[in-house]
């Protein structure tokens, strides 16, 4: 697929002036009532940063995840509603559905500031961008996708990232999952535990995104 304005990853310009390699850690599809608190409880035990592009109507179900997220100083961002194929979508579907994700999260968090979004399967049309835009989101994809939803075992999901890795990279897991599925993440959450120190040990430090310009 073509990507056409999508951010695909952080420039080191735009790196919030660090000369330090910094990687951005990004999860989806949540908040899953089992496994996003396991996600939380690592970052926070590591002292970690993340995005989480989280899907409307699973904010709507979990608020008190949501709100977590933004105590322990994560970013909320915006993963659609219902999570469709936007590019299978009317116009006026794609921003209704992005519309109503940020209410659900502002709604669960009135002080969360969302100014991410991700399109569900990666599908970015002009459409999409088209509506990203005008709800004043920036679109965001990801560099470094070690398909740690297809549960390929803990090792591969470490391994894959490590090998796509460079400064300025996004990297894509996922602490939930599509509503229609209901998918261990266990493989994820023991990548994590692992890919944390991993990170650190090659010199990276993992950021927060930054300010979009
Ligand atoms: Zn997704």
């Amino acid at each position: 697929m073509k990507h056409l304005d999508c951010i695909c990853e952080v420039p080191s310009d735009c790196a919030d002036g660090t000369e330090e390699r910094s990687v951005y850690l990004t999860f989806d599809d949540g908040p899953d009532p089992v496994w996003t608190p396991e996600v939380l409880d690592l970052l926070a035990q590591h002292r970690t940063p993340a995005t989480f592009f989280v899907i409307g109507d699973a904010a709507v179900d979990r608020p008190e995840l949501i709100r977590r997220m933004i105590a322990d100083g994560h970013e909320v961002a915006n993963h659609t509603m219902t999570h469709p194929d936007l590019s299978r979508c009317a116009p006026g579907e794609v921003e209704r559905e992005i519309v109503e994700a940020n209410s659900a999260i502002m709604m669960a968090c009135p002080h969360a500031a969302v100014r991410y979004f991700r399109a569900p399967y990666g599908s970015w049309t002009e459409e999409v961008l088209t509506a990203s835009a005008s709800t004043g989101l920036a679109p965001l994809h990801w560099s470094v996708d070690p398909r740690d939803w297809s549960r390929p075992g803990a090792d591969s999901i470490v391994d894959s990232v490590l090998a796509g890795l460079r400064p300025g990279a996004i990297v894509l897991l996922h602490d939930g999952c599509e509503r229609s599925q209901s998918d261990p993440r266990e493989q994820t959450v023991m990548a994590l535990s692992r890919l944390i120190p991993a990170l650190h040990d090659r010199g990276f430090t993992v950021r927060p995104l930054p300010q979009h310009h």
